[in-house]
């Protein structure tokens, strides 16, 4: 087990809003090496953090421990085609997973907009796409082998540990390191996607049944307009036929608006903010109608280059359209000079304890700022606007909620405190975002 980096390197993630030095950096190549590495933190007293692509807004992946950096464990470890499963090893990466999946005839059920994370980042903090017939990503876990914070080597699922499963599949880190991951999945199929402008009111009028009649329904609003880009994407078979972006449209789109643009309009609105209006309304007016049909992963997914903050809270579905009201009467009545835009999603009720969409059929409502942006309070009172609606906050993205809020929002709470109790008793995983949300 050798460091990629110097063995202590500052880690930062993505999006620049939280770093560390971890005392050690090891890259392990097996579940023997992490047992060790955990064993080598019970006896020195140090805390040990997996870290998959570091696209965590939050502090989730801080550590001044030992990190478990596990690219040197990635792809395929096998796969069951007849009941569509495959076990992937922890550093997976979403990206990755094309090239594995579509000669099986697999794809992902459902993906949100980029591809950049780990199949273990993006299960363990609830990451999720949109679609009210579909969970997040962890809801497609059906089986894992994870390392103890006792420094065991536990398989999860099937007939081993079952009840265990629902809380390990969406663990916030807490409970172990992930080594494999068997993720159930679904044929391969294309998406059909209409993109097209509409009015915020309308959009929110019939938000739930557009929620409701089509696979996967988004919509970005432009704050400072009255203006909505919907996106909504139709599921179709394999054999239909295709219309992608051509090469000039899709370049047009990905790196000359949604980031060239953007990335400049982002920078000038970071030094001139009263800009940042008018560069949402020229953002709105540039959204036209458009159409395409292509695999699912390449629709699903965008590139982000331009680097951002966000907050997203997942809200009882029927609350989102007077939230997203209250938004708009918030800037309305304050300053807040935003160029980034707001993004509405749904998801399927699920049975994870601490899934934001547990228990009940979820809207996420997300709001953006560019990195650059001084936050002159603009997170602060959204949150509280969101919150007050039972909102639950991605564990992934910033939030300053605490074990305290967070408990009454989640039936299952105190078992999956139990869990962490059982698994990991003498808070080897823990750090300081964690205490937090989950208490010591
Ligand atoms: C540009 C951008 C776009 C995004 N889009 C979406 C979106 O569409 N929908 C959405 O819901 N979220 C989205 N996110 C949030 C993102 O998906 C999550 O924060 C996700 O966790 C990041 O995955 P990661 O591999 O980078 O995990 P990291 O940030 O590296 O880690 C996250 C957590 O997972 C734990 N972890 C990582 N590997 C392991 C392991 N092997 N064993 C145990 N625990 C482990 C870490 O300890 C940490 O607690 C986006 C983030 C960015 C920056």
């Amino acid at each position: 087990m050798s460091s990629p980096n110097p063995a202590n390197a500052r880690w930062q993630n993505w999006a620049r809003t939280e770093s560390s030095h971890p005392a050690l950096v090891i890259a392990p190549r097996s579940a023997e090496q992490i047992v060790l590495a955990v064993q080598r933190a019970l006896e020195t007293g140090r805390t040990v953090k997996p870290i998959g692509a570091s696209h965590s807004f939050s502090g989730i992946g801080v550590t001044d421990g030992i990190r478990i950096d596990m690219h040197r464990m990635r792809g395929l470890v096998s796969a069951d085609p007849s009941q569509g499963r495959v076990t992937l090893w922890g550093g997976t990466h979403l990206w990755e997973l094309p090239a594995i999946l579509a000669p099986l005839g697999l794809a992902l059920p459902n993906m949100g907009d980029i591809d950049r994370q780990t199949v273990s980042g993006v299960t363990q903090t609830g990451t999720h796409g949109t679609g009210l017939a579909l969970g997040g990503l962890a809801t497609g876990v059906v089986g894992a082998t994870i390392v103890t914070g006792a420094g065991e080597i536990l398989t999860v699922g099937g007939q081993q540990n079952a009840d265990l499963l629902p809380a390990v599949a969406q663990g916030l880190g807490a409970l172990g390191v992930i080594v494999t991951l068997t993720l159930q999945c679904v044929p391969r199929y294309l998406l059909r996607a209409e993109e097209e402008p509409a009015t915020l009111e309308e959009t929110l009028d019939g938000f739930i049944e557009r929620c409701r009649a089509v696979d996967h329904f988004e919509f970005f609003w432009f704050p400072h307009t009255p203006t909505v880009r919907t996106k909504t994407n139709t599921r179709l078979p394999l054999e239909h036929p295709r219309a992608p972006l051509g090469r000039t449209e899709r370049f047009l789109d990905r790196e000359v608006m949604n980031n060239g643009v953007l990335g400049a309009s982002a920078a000038l609105c970071a030094v001139i903010p009263g800009a940042a209006p008018l560069v949402s309304r020229v953002f709105a007016s540039l959204s036209s109608r458009r159409g395409y049909t292509d695999e699912s992963h390449r629709v699903y997914v965008t590139r982000r280059r331009v680097r951002f903050h966000e907050m997203e809270f997942g809200l009882p579905l029927e609350a989102v359209p007077e939230a997203v009201r209250e938004l708009r009467a918030m800037f309305d009545r304050r300053d807040y000079r935003v160029a980034f835009p707001i993004e509405v999603r749904s998801a399927a009720s699920d049975d994870l304890p601490l899934s934001t969409a547990y228990g009940r059929e979820t809207g996420y409502v997300a709001v953006h700022r560019y990195w650059r942006d001084r936050d002159r309070g603009y997170f602060r009172e959204a949150e509280a606007i969101l919150a007050a609606h039972g909102g639950r906050p991605h564990w992934g993205k910033m939030h300053r909620q605490t074990a305290e809020t967070l408990r009454p929002r989640y039936p299952e709470f105190d078992r999956f405190a139990a869990i962490r109790d059982r698994l990991d008793p003498d808070r080897v995983f823990a750090n300081p975002y964690l205490s937090r949300v989950l208490g010591q």
